[in-house]
């Protein structure tokens, strides 16, 4: 567990597009926090990092969007989800098992017991400036521990 503290919307994104770097195959990151908290902003820099092209939008209301960067980009947003039944409709589960995807999934509290054995949990609080943001990093499975030391080092 680790916790990344970012004072503005530039300097998540930048720590975003950095962590992107390090991604050198399918992985899977899960992104907890409220609305409005950057969790989507978080999957901007990131797909920025990547070189997708694509404008990467908030898909509460598509559930799923795709872009091609260096690898494919999954991004999923739960928040309007209900059942697991839900997630079979949408492919959710062949998709965060796609071994070279990077996968990326909003609201992932909403189906703990759904979501892939391994995944790196990013959990972004707000802190005590309205632009100050707490980013807590877990490793979850223990697939990304080394990820996530990796991470450690160039934050
Ligand atoms: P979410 O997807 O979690 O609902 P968004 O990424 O869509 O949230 O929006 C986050 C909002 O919070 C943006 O308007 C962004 O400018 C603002 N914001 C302010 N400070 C930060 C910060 N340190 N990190 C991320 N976003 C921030
Ligand atoms: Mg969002």
């Amino acid at each position: 567990m680790m916790t990344i503290q970012t004072a503005s919307p530039q300097q998540t994104y930048e720590l975003a597009k950095r962590a992107a770097q390090l991604i050198k195959g399918g992985v899977v990151f899960c992104l907890k926090g409220d609305l409005g908290a950057g969790k989507t902003l978080f999957v901007q820099g990131l797909a920025d990092g990547l070189q997708a092209r694509e404008e990467v939008t908030s898909p509460t209301f598509s559930i799923m969007n795709i872009y091609q960067g260096k690898f494919t980009i999954v991004h999923f947003d739960l928040y309007r989800l209900e059942s697991a039944e839900e997630l079979e409709d949408i492919g959710f589960y062949e998709y965060s098992q796609q071994e070279d995807a990077v996968v990326l999934i909003e609201w992932p509290d909403k189906f703990w017991e759904e979501l892939p054995e391994d995944y790196l949990l990013f959990s972004i609080e707000r802190g005590k400036s309205s632009e100050e943001r707490l980013i807590g990093v877990a490793s979850r499975g223990g697939k990304y521990d080394d990820f996530m030391e990796e991470l450690r080092g160039i934050c």
